[in-house]
């Protein structure tokens, strides 16, 4: 018979793992949705009762979003202006309902090519920290999202936490997204920009693209354009689809054809850094 587990303890949940095939479920709004079922069949592993997971937290100057933190939970965080994009990311999951229930962690495990958080997170180096009954491993993001709905995660591994290093934690940031309606809504495509200004000038972009290819990507190209140039309302006229292009492989899919997500990526990088080394600038657009 099937088995329903909700440890309070990561030490119960990793021996639960370690003894029979599980199911984990956090907000659960991925895996109800995949089944179109009103209940999880098989045996699952609730880790929503485990207090330690539930956190967004600060720890030697690193950000820990715990693997049972909601986007609710990173709303309402004191966090640095680098943390903004996610802050804007997580507005528009679904609704507030959705936003109350689902995870951080359970958007990057679920690994679907649309999935908000990602971009976000890669613009911050995120590293995902897991642990098994044999250990614990930190992976980078980008390392740890190998394809469509694919994760590097082992069988008896869960993730625990999300990492952000200490220096990724520096500049301003800003998330675009969009889709065929203005909420609740699959992106078609989706940017995050994060970057510093010094002496009137980019310094360290962090800019990457989701929704576009089969996993979200950093646009290495353009940032490395980007670099040192002046921070002003010039900087978008700087980005082009030929800049981009090198570091997607758009899809074609119902939502929209390749070249248009090309397009649409550029065009919502021009107006996401716009948003930041100029205000002024898009507010008048
Ligand atoms: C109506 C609706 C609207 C939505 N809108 C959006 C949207 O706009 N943007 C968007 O990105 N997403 C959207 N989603 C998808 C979903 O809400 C998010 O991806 C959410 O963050 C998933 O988190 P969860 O806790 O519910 O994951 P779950 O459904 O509990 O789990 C998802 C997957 O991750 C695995 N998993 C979860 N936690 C762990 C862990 N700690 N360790 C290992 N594996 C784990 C599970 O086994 C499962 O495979 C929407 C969903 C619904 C139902």
């Amino acid at each position: 018979m099937a088995a329903y587990h909700r440890p309070a303890t990561i030490e119960e949940a990793l021996s639960c793992l370690d003894s029979d095939p599980v199911t984990i479920a956090a907000g659960c709004t991925d895996l109800l949705a995949a089944t179109g079922s009103r209940e999880l069949t098989g045996n699952v592993l609730d880790i929503t009762g485990i207090k330690a997971l539930r956190h967004v937290r600060k720890e030697a100057g690193d950000v820990l979003i715990g693997a049972a933190a909601t986007w609710s939970d990173v709303i309402a965080a004191d966090l640095p202006p680098s943390f903004d994009m996610l802050k804007q990311a997580a507005r528009e999951v679904g609704s507030v309902q959705i936003q109350n229930a689902g995870t951080v962690a359970g958007n990057i495990c679920n690994a679907s090519p649309a999935a908000d958080g990602m971009p976000c997170l890669l613009a911050m180096d995120a590293e995902v920290v897991t642990r098994s009954a044999a250990g614990g491993r930190v992976l980078a993001l980008a390392d740890f999202v190998t394809g469509p709905r694919r994760t590097a995660l082992s069988a008896g591994e869960l993730v625990t936490a999300i990492r952000i290093p200490a220096t990724a934690t520096g500049g301003r940031s800003r998330f675009l997204k969009l889709g065929a309606r203005r909420y609740l809504v699959i992106s078609i495509a989706m940017v995050a920009a994060r970057l510093e200004i010094v002496d009137g000038r980019v310094i360290h972009p962090a800019l990457s693209v989701g929704a576009c290819g089969p996993v979200a990507t950093r646009l290495a190209t353009l940032e490395e354009a980007l670099e040192g140039q002046p921070a002003d309302a010039r900087l978008a006229a700087r980005v082009t689809s030929d800049l981009v292009a090198p570091d997607l492989s758009p899809i074609a899919d119902i939502r929209a054809d390749a070249p248009y997500r090309l397009e649409a990526a550029t065009e919502l990088l021009r107006r996401a850094l716009t948003g930041l080394v100029a205000p002024e600038a898009e507010a008048a657009a």
